[in-house]
């Protein structure tokens, strides 16, 4: 099963690809955590994104598909993948369809998950992450079990992203209206577009992705 998560950064697609993940045993690809990686470790890529990452503008197109193209040809892909945060633009919408088609392959499923803005504020400026694992918790809306260590790995140690400041957020807002939003329609055209309500607490957001998924075509199931 192939899928793209949709929706505008903290509407919770990393929450909700990695759930889907545990559930099915397909990869979740987030292109966000790549590049994060990628200025972590000073790689060429990285030097060019980091700055525009903070920002809170894209990262080039010619990159991104790149990089999602190595990704996706990796062996962990061939049960399926889930893409959280690409693609993000018109091109690389396009270069999606080609990579596709290309190898065979075949989308099941996009999930856009709607959140309105004053939430998205909310849920981005109260984000943090498991530094060992990457789970994703909230300073309101999931906090681990007991303060300070993560509910997954036992870990200690905990991060914000650079770009989750709250000066930040508004060109990341205006970045997903102008250059992602267009992109919804290219899915629904395609008949593969599924608009879920992304203001429901995280388990009824689960349960109405799991309620779309058990109705698509036959072929489409693991
Ligand atoms: P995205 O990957 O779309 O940027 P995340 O999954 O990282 O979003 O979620 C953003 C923040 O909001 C995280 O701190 C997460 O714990 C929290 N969150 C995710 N889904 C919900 C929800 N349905 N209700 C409240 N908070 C949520
Ligand atoms: P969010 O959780 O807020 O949706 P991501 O973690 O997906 O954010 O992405 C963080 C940043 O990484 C983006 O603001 C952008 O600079 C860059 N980025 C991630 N994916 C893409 C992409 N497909 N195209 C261009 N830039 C990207
Ligand atoms: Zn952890």
């Amino acid at each position: 099963m192939n899928l793209i998560f949709l929706g505008p950064p903290g509407a919770g697609k990393g929450t909700q690809a990695k759930r889907l993940q545990d559930r099915f045993g397909i990869v979740q690809i987030s292109t966000g955590d790549m590049l994060r990686a990628e200025v972590a470790a000073g790689s060429e890529v990285g030097l060019q994104a980091k700055a525009v990452m903070e920002a809170g503008q894209l990262v080039s197109d010619d990159i991104l598909v790149r990089m999602l193209g190595n990704r996706i040809t990796r062996p962990d892909c061939a049960a399926g993948f889930i893409l959280d945060g690409f693609p993000r633009t018109e091109p690389q919408a396009v270069a999606l369809d080609d990579m596709l088609l290309s190898r065979g392959l075949r989308l099941d499923a996009v999930l856009e998950l709607r959140v309105d803005a004053a939430a998205l504020v909310e849920r981005i400026g109260g984000r943090f992450t498991c530094a060992k694992c990457g789970a994703g918790y909230h300073d309101s809306f999931k906090r681990p079990a007991a303060d300070g260590t993560c509910d997954v790995c036992g870990g200690h140690e905990f991060t914000r992203r650079a770009d989750d400041k709250r000066e930040t957020v508004a060109a990341r807002l205006d970045a997903y209206e102008r250059q992602t939003a267009p992109i919804v329609p290219h899915y629904a055209k395609l008949g593969l577009l599924h608009a879920v309500d992304g203001m429901a607490e995280m388990d009824a957001v689960t349960a109405e992705i799991m309620a779309v998924l058990d109705n698509l075509p036959s072929t489409a199931s693991v």
